[in-house]
């Protein structure tokens, strides 16, 4: 079933529905119908001018509202997206081709940030301290930072949009929030949804291309700070353009998670685990279990349960309940991702053990894939392929799993799969990854942080440190007498 929406998208800023200054729109596609499902403005220099004006001005007011006065304000915003869950869901699924359920969980992840960070607002503290010289007496008092540039990507739009705003909102700042050109339709409805909630200018929701659009905002001078989520070539981007202003940076970018399974690890478990964690999203997730290292003495025996259990995935329509994988986003990305796969086959010894294809039918599907006999430095372990692809290797000893784990430019996620408590501390200890879990993978809660290091980024989302992230401190010092 496909429902489009065949509307013809203006922009949101100061409260209200305008058209962009180029007048330009391009199309969003809904990838398992491959049919066009709306209309957006490709906005350009001069929307994000006044979609930051406006932003600068509303920062005015409600940086003076008080914790609670927030706190309220979002609950409401999240009371009203959960009144409008299913509407929600069904764009969001038809948009990036997810599952239904997996999109109502996606809603349900952002409503319940919106409500942690309505809470951790009036949480959120500065510092009492004490008096350094004789009677002078110190405080350190934590401010909204100005205005929020939130640059979000096509695989969880509305999850990542609650991320960013949830903190930035709470703070005290406002926002210019530019989802993904491929995924935006969620996010205007956001916009939509927040119209009479938060006051005009507060929440801007601009569309069109980053290079465009997404620039303009990086290189802005009355941006203060902005935050992207997306791949590591347009974190470079943001960061090289966002230099010339000096202005806070928040990156989270890609990620190639190692999953250890070592011969205490419950094989059918694990095997589980590499269902759920690298094909959820259709893999198109930057902490997907994409390069599993297995011990060589249950490699055999756990390469059946996995290739199993893989084969069983149900692909197919995101609208059909049961489907577990529905197609990629693009056919662009589709073909991305089956180009890596066929550069793996041309190495000597490799062997695609289920999957490696398209799925013939309309829709951008692609088949679950597991490879084998690749070699550490190749290409497909090395590089985020963001589709349905893991690569399975054998381990010797605990040594060279974590050698081959660390061995990656990307430092997001990890996960470890054994019934030994103190094996499972020492890689938790050793594995530098910015999460690492052990016999689960892709959990996530609000109230923990998620970000990396080297290729991954730097900055948290979730959790009361992307709060702080998004303050600045000031230290206030009062002599008396
Ligand atoms: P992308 O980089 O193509 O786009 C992400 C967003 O950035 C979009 O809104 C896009 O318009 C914008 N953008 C692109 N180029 C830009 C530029 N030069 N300047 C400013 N903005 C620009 O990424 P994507 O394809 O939408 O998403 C996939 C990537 O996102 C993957 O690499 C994935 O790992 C990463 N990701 C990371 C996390 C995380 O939390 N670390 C979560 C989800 C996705």
């Amino acid at each position: 079933m496909t429902i489009q929406t065949g509307k013809k998208y203006k922009v949101y800023i100061d409260g209200k529905w305008t058209e962009s200054i180029g007048s330009e729109y391009g199309k969003v596609i809904n990838p398992a119908a491959e049919e066009v499902m709306a209309e957006i403005s490709l906005c350009g220099e001069a929307d994000v001018d006044k979609a930051v004006e406006a932003a600068g001005n509303a920062f005015k007011t409600w940086k003076n509202t008080t914790p609670k006065e927030r706190s309220l304000i979002l609950l409401t915003l999240a009371d009203a997206v959960e009144e409008n869950i299913d509407r929600f869901a069904l764009l969001e699924s038809q948009n990036v081709g997810k599952p239904i359920a997996a999109a109502k969980s996606d809603v349900q992840g952002f409503i319940d940030i919106l409500r942690f960070y309505a809470g951790a607002a009036r949480n959120l503290q500065g510092l009492s301290t004490g008096e350094y010289l004789e009677n002078h007496t110190s405080m350190i008092r934590r401010e909204p930072v100005g205005v929020v540039a939130s640059i979000t990507p096509w695989n969880y739009p509305l999850a990542m949009a609650g991320w960013k705003i949830g903190p930035a909102l709470a703070a005290g700042n406002t926002v210019v929030l530019k989802p993904s050109e491929l995924t935006p339709l969620t996010t205007l409805l956001l916009a939509e949804i927040s119209e009479g909630i938060l006051p005009p200018g507060v929440l801007n929701v601009i569309t069109g291309y980053g290079e465009v659009a997404g620039a303009a905002l990086s290189a802005h001078q009355k941006v203060h700070m902005i935050s992207l989520t997306g791949s590591v070539r347009a974190g470079m981007s943001v960061a090289r353009e966002a230099a010339q202003t000096l202005k806070k940076v928040h990156l989270e970018l890609g990620g190639k998670a190692p999953v250890l399974i070592f011969d205490d690890a419950d094989i059918s478990k694990a095997a589980a685990g590499i269902k759920t964690g690298g094909f959820y999203n259709s893999g198109q997730d930057c902490t997907a279990a994409a390069r599993v290292y297995v011990s060589e003495k249950i490699y055999d025996q756990f390469l059946e349960e996995l290739v199993t259990t893989v084969r069983n995935i149900k692909v197919g329509d995101p609208m059909e309940p049961g489907v577990e994988m529905g197609p990629l986003v693009s056919k662009a990305h589709r073909d991305r991702v089956h180009g890596f796969v066929e550069r793996a086959k041309k190495n000597p010894g490799v062997q695609v053990l289920t999957g490696g294809e398209k799925i013939n039918q309309r829709g951008f599907y692609y088949k679950p894939t597991i490879i084998t006999g690749v070699k550490q430095s190749d290409e497909i372990v090395q590089e985020e392929v963001f589709g349905p692809v893991v690569t399975v290797i054998p381990f010797s000893d605990d040594k060279e799993a974590i050698e081959m784990a660390n061995d990656c430019n990307y430092a997001l996620a990890a996960s470890v799969w054994t019934k030994n408590i103190d094996r499972a501390m020492d890689m938790t200890k050793q594995l530098e990854f910015g999460a690492v879990w052990t016999n689960t993978h892709l959990t996530i809660v609000s109230e923990m942080p998620h970000g990396g290091s080297k290729l991954s980024g730097y900055g948290n989302d979730q959790s009361i440190y992307s709060l702080e992230e998004y303050t600045n401190i000031k230290h206030a010092m009062v002599k008396f007498n």
